[in-house]
């Protein structure tokens, strides 16, 4: 039991516990920053282990996937429970809710049952102690024979408390600590005794696991343990014989089956113990709880209450982005403007304006837009609300044969598509597991948002957010559409049924939001800084070579002639003459070459060769596509402070875009294959076979859909 006197002392611990109980909080607050994060061997489970030093012991800590149970159903449960048989830790803390204590008790005496030596770590104190609960944590350690220690886990309080206890039980001055046999009624625990003997007759049969488990697992009929003992070998098939002959006599007695009998007998343990620790039930959060969901996920009036949120969150975006935006805007014309003026006219000058404040200043002015979403997104998450849309979706998904589960992945989508696709990870198969990560790009990640602003701006001025609302729209449907499709074509075999969790509404903290929001806005500020700067700078290289000296010198003499004269009229020839110029080099440049190049593939669709430049430039980023416009359109340097904006100039009627074909060209942006990063994201998870398969069949999607768009609109006019 653990090391005693001798020196180094080291102590391996494992953190259990349902979903969002706090174990990564905890297990934060342990190890600070010293931990790894890999995949448990074999499946692709998130591994944290962490290490860190208290009392002199040397402290490994790992936090084990969430759990309800401790059956085979699941991966989470198979590695959470091979764990704590094969790797025998010194000390399992269970990281319980204790706001929810009747449910996560359920794993507490399952860890009982597993004999291993247990803290059990009441979790949540601060938002139980708040709603006049209280519950008495020395008696209940008395009953289960195992320390309870409350603390708050995001704030690291009574983190050392928690540990002190983990010392003093491997130091075997634990006072509580006993091994308490659960009882399930008597038909049960009769054969149980009898199976239990059995098995202790054959040690060789069962290796680390202690033989009363192994008794209930058999009775419960789990799959691995029948497995571990379906040998050639005359004890174990007695003892599966037994196993069987118990079950029906369960059965029988009970006109039940045993799993059932054995679970009501570990909650009847759990009510039991209960009734005498905790004096009040924790009602009040849970009432309000209850009363909020009576609507929010109300079978009909859940989702347009569900649209209706995510509608005011697009008018937010807009609307109050627009005030900020502005003045960035003007900001980043009056730098372009400036240093138009004071640099002397040269290439660099050129690269600094149109390519670096065209390209990246483009893409910045979208921040405080982005930011409003990013907010607002926190919001409904910390709020609990997320969770609820997901229940509402689920319904959908099972409706369509997708997984429920996969909703959350698709969810995460919204934000970016690659942590997304790693999210599938916590899908049990390997179906569920490819056929999500094919359809989360439809999704409309945060980065494609950029792109929307812009055309929704410049093509739908007042009913922008509704626009950008029916995109987002569109990506739900086509991702449950699809989902559907392949599901029934390519991947056809049934989803696996689970519960969705559904956590309490928490009203969030300032403190929470901010972080959220500005973690996720860091990010798209450093690519800012780095992929959309270097892109910038590389299609700036793109338009301005070759440098085209033949048709501009009879334009530049034009230009001087012009400009010798000096009246208004002359200098506003002049201004349309540079235009031409500029218009002639960028068309035959290496970008406008490459342009008029795959002009016949998008033209069916409406777009402007610089539009279909701008969406393959939009495979390194989608916040590429507006920068390319951005140094297409050039936008940033002759015309200085008073210039035009790219909103202007693509408005401007000489470029012959409708609203139509931009409305097509959001589509496409919607739909087409994703940036390099989510590529790359896919082929980790699914192979090289489904990234090509997703690249081809997103491509092949987007140009349908949007010569389906372009093409019936032109026909009922409204091109
Ligand atoms: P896990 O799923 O078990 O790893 O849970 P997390 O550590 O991710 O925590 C889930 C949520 O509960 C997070 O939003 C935490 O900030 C929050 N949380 C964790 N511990 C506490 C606590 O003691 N009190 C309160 N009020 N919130 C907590
Ligand atoms: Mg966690």
């Amino acid at each position: 039991m653990g090391p005693t006197m001798a020196a180094p002392k080291n102590l391996k611990i494992a953190l259990a516990g349902n979903p969002n109980s706090g174990k990564t909080s905890i297990f934060n607050s342990m190890t600070g920053a010293r931990q790894q994060v890999g995949n448990w061997p074999g499946v692709t489970v998130e591994k944290k282990l962490g290490f860190f030093t208290h009392k002199g012991y040397e402290i490994e800590v790992v936090d084990l996937p969430g759990t309800y149970s401790l059956t085979a159903y699941s991966v989470e449960e198979r590695v959470a429970r091979t764990y704590l048989v094969d790797e025998k830790p010194d000390v399992v803390i269970h990281v319980v809710d204790a706001g929810n204590v009747a449910r996560n008790l359920y794993l507490t005496v399952q860890l009982l049952e597993l004999g291993v030596d247990l803290i059990v770590d009441m979790n949540m104190w601060d938002e139980f102690t708040t709603c006049g609960s209280e519950l008495d944590c020395d008696r209940l350690a008395t009953l289960f024979g195992a320390p309870v220690v409350p603390t708050v886990g995001h704030r690291g309080i009574g983190i050392d408390d928690l540990l002190d206890a983990v010392v003093k039980l491997v130091e075997e001055r634990a006072e509580q600590h006993r091994h308490v046999p659960i009882t399930y009624g008597p038909h049960v625990d009769d054969v149980l005794s009898e199976l239990t003997e059995l098995l202790e007759e054959s040690p060789e049969l069962i290796g680390n696991y202690p033989a009363r488990w192994i008794a209930i697992k058999l009775l419960e009929g789990d799959i691995e343990i029948r497995k571990l003992l379906s040998k050639d070998d005359d004890n174990a098939s007695r003892i599966l014989d037994t196993a069987e002959r118990a079950t029906r006599h369960i059965g029988i007695a009970t006109k039940s089956d045993p799993e059932k009998v054995i679970s009501e007998g570990r909650y009847g343990y759990i009510e039991g113990a209960l009734k005498e620790v905790l004096t009040e039930e924790p009602t009040d959060r849970m009432e309000l709880s209850r009363r909020l969901d009576s609507v929010f996920t109300h079978r009909y009036l859940g989702y347009p209450i569900f649209l209706a949120f995510v509608w005011i969150l697009f008018q937010l975006t807009f609307r109050v982005g627009a005030i900020p935006m502005g003045w960035i805007d003007a900001f980043v014309g009056w730098l372009g403007g400036t240093l138009a003026a004071t640099l002397p006219e040269s290439q660099i000058s050129s690269l600094v304006v149109d390519g670096v404040i065209g390209g990246v200043g483009s893409v910045i002015i979208f921040l405080p837009n982005i930011m409003i979403l990013f907010l607002g997104i926190a919001f409904l998450e910390d709020s609990g609300y997320m969770s609820r849309a997901a229940f509402l979706m689920d319904r959908v998904m099972h409706a369509l044969g997708l997984h429920g589960k996969s909703f959350i992945p698709l969810l995460m989508g919204f934000g970016c598509s690659v942590p997304a696709i790693m999210a599938t990870r916590t899908l049990e198969s390997r179906r569920d597991r490819t056929l999500t990560t094919l359809i989360v790009p439809l999704m409309s990640c945060s980065a494609r948002l950029p792109v929307y602003l812009l055309i929704g701006g410049a093509f739908f001025a007042e009913r922008a957010g509704t626009a950008v609302f029916i995109i987002y729209l569109l990506g739900i449907v086509a991702a449950i559409l699809i989902g559907r499709l392949f599901a029934s074509t390519l991947f056809r075999s049934a989803p696996a049924p689970f519960v969705m969790e559904l956590p309490p509404y928490r009203r969030p903290t300032a403190k929470g939001l901010l972080i959220h929001t500005w973690e996720r806005s860091r990010i798209y500020l450093q690519k800012m800084g780095g992929v959309i700067l270097a892109a910038s700078v590389v299609l700036w290289f793109l338009g301005a070579y070759p440098q085209n000296a033949g048709l501009t010198e009879s334009l530049e003499q034009e230009i001087a002639e012009q400009q010798a004269i000096g009246s208004v009229a002359a200098l506003e020839k002049v201004r349309e003459l540079e235009a031409d110029a500029a218009a002639i080099q960028i068309e035959s440049s290496y970008i406008g070459r490459a342009g008029q190049f795959i002009e016949p593939v998008i033209e069916p669709l409406g777009f402007r060769w610089e539009m279909g430049v701008s969406l393959i430039t939009g495979f390194v980023a989608k916040e590429v596509v507006v920068s390319t416009l951005g140094v297409l359109y050039h936008t940033g340097a002759e015309e200085g402070v008073s210039g035009r904006t790219l909103v202007e100039a693509l408005r401007d009627p000489a470029n012959e875009i409708t609203p139509l074909a931009a409305f097509a060209f959001m589509v496409f942006v919607l739909l087409y294959t994703p940036c390099i990063v989510t590529i790359v994201a896919i082929r980790r998870e699914a192979g090289t076979g489904w990234m090509w398969f997703s690249i081809a069949y997103q491509l092949a999607l987007a140009w349908l859909v949007s010569f389906g768009i372009y093409q019936v609109g032109t026909l009922v006019g409204l091109g």
